[in-house]
């Protein structure tokens, strides 16, 4: 495969970057016009009329002077659809050809844009995923990408066209295959490809104005973020915020990518996602907590009767890794008899429950009993600024404490502290931690209507 070492072209070893890389614009055929990356996620290409309101922004981005990648989603439900298609025809539909069908949802939004560009009298081409370079492993259905060869990329924007580009898929070059790279990978494909081409932002155009302070469908009154940290934003995707998907955070981070998340059906600014200095260069200090996020759809095994000795969690994990099983909250308790048998418990998505008891069953004689819980919710605050700040935790407690929420299992990272919980409370917790923190719109201090300077207080 032809590689001619372009700044930013290789992005498989490329090293973790702590500070924004500005590479080298790639062609001066344009001059020095800027690159943009675009990505509009299902809504925002569902119908007709967004294809086409999609395609006016993309025409516009390009008369401006920019030279523009558009990658889109699959419309609307299709690819629920395409998913369900698949279960009406088996249990357990091969995920080779799963790849194979959910791949198509993706390069039809991108034929449809490209002949609404058309309309509009510019030059486009739509290409899937294994055109446009994206190369990945071969692990069907969640596969990763490990490189990025952009020339035919290139040589299209240098021919003066706008490159649409199928999002969520690629191809394996051992295996020859399409794959895809889990559900909403589009967002993945976006920010690999602007690392690979130097963008200077990647554009991810959804159906909210950007990333809240919690889900607006259960706190009305939260509030847009102007700015997020790449770790506040990898917390937040991890914890359950839809809005991008957590490898493609990892990806922009890995690779000093400026995202910017905004809404495609208005204009006012989005919310960035940018390294730490570059947030703390907009607001003087942290606030404490920034979000609260929340996930309904989590479940729990817990295995009884684990011998106490080493090597047996190893096992355990192992086999739920080799199943491609991401394990959430784990906790297991010092056994308090003489019979060296302790409890482990662990969270896993709700789909993916099966699969983990199935492996675990695999596994024979590790424990003495297997039980599943699957009503389990979480519920997490995220805030850089809680580093530095003690007496979070203790609050987050007592607030839970007072709705009557009973916390089930802790887990907690520097800068975000989850709770699970029964999964009925999950919008109950959300209400009163983003009240209690004072994240909201109505919290903000009146000698600062934008909120940028808004520092709520932990109190005892
Ligand atoms: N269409 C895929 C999904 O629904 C990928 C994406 O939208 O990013 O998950
Ligand atoms: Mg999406």
């Amino acid at each position: 495969m032809p590689s001619d070492n372009r700044v930013g072209e290789k992005v498989q070893d490329a090293p973790p970057s702590p500070t924004r890389v500005y590479p080298q614009p790639f062609s001066m055929a344009q001059g020095n016009s800027e690159i943009v990356v675009m990505k509009f996620g299902g809504t925002s290409v569902a119908g007709a009329e967004q294809i086409k309101r999609a395609a006016r922004r993309i025409v516009a981005a390009r008369e401006a002077g920019s030279q523009v990648i558009a990658v889109l989603s699959a419309r609307g439900k299709t690819t629920d659809e395409l998913v369900a298609q698949a279960l009406e025809i088996s249990e357990r539909p091969d995920s080779r050809e799963m790849d194979m069908l959910l791949s198509t949802g993706e390069r039809i939004s991108c034929a449809l844009c490209a002949m609404a560009i058309h309309d509009m009298g510019h030059k486009a081409i739509s290409l899937t995923g294994s055109q446009a370079g994206i190369v990945t492993d071969s692990s069907h259905t969640r596969a990763k990408i490990i490189d990025v060869r952009a020339d035919r990329i290139r040589e299209t924007l240098d021919e003066d066209r706008i490159v649409l580009v199928a999002g969520f898929q690629g191809v394996s070059t051992d295996s020859r295959d399409v794959t895809t790279l889990g559900r909403g990978g589009s967002d993945t494909t976006a920010v690999a490809l602007a690392a690979a081409l130097g963008a200077g932002v990647c554009e991810i155009y959804t159906d909210v104005a950007g990333v809240f302070s919690a889900d607006p469908r259960i706190v009305p009154d939260a509030r847009k973020l102007a700015m997020a940290s790449y770790e506040e934003m990898l917390e937040m995707s991890a914890s359950g915020a839809k809005v991008l998907q957590l490898r493609s955070v990892e990806y922009a981070r890995n690779h000093g990518v400026r995202i910017h998340c905004r809404s495609s059906f208005e204009d006012s600014p989005g919310t960035l996602v940018v390294t730490e200095e570059e947030t703390e260069q907009e607001t003087m200090d942290q606030p404490f907590v920034t979000a609260v996020t929340h996930s309904e759809a989590e479940a729990r095994v817990t295995l009884t009767g684990i011998r106490d000795e080493p090597g047996v969690a190893g096992k355990i994990f192992i086999a739920l890794a080799e199943a491609g099983i991401n394990v959430d909250v784990i906790i297991q308790n010092e056994p308090v008899g003489d019979d060296q048998l302790a409890d482990l418990s662990f969270t896993v998505d709700r789909s993916d429950l099966r699969t983990a008891t199935e492996a675990i069953e695999a596994l024979g004689e590790v424990c003495a009993g297997v039980r599943t819980d699957d009503r389990i919710g979480k519920v997490s605050i995220i805030g850089a600024g809680m580093r530095s700040h003690p007496g979070v935790a203790a609050k987050v407690f007592q607030v839970l404490g007072e709705e009557s929420i009973n916390i089930e299992m802790i887990s907690t990272s520097p800068i975000k502290i989850s709770c699970v919980i029964s999964a009925d409370r999950v919008p109950d917790a959300v209400k009163s931690l983003h009240e209690a923190f004072e994240l909201g719109a109505d919290a903000v201090r009146p000698e600062d209507p934008s909120g940028a300077e808004h520092r709520p207080t932990v109190s005892g």
